[in-house]
């Protein structure tokens, strides 16, 4: 019996990783983790698309006009 691993390709770095290995967003757990780590510098440091992004949420939940 041939055990199959389906591969999925990391949509950042491009290199196929075990299916199960890469994120439901198409990252592999390297790339994944460097746009967490980016994510949360964004917001610390309050600029970058991902702060806009989350600013505009945060807002939109607090009902912003
Ligand atoms: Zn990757």
């Amino acid at each position: 019996m041939v055990n199959q691993i389906e591969v999925a390709v990391c949509k950042d770095c491009g290199q196929g990783f075990p299916a199960q290995d890469v994120s439901r967003r198409g990252l592999c757990p390297r790339c994944g983790l460097a746009r967490m780590y980016s994510a949360t510098n964004q917001i610390r440091n309050k600029c970058g698309p991902v702060y806009e992004r989350w600013r505009l949420g945060v807002q939109a939940a607090k009902g912003a006009k």
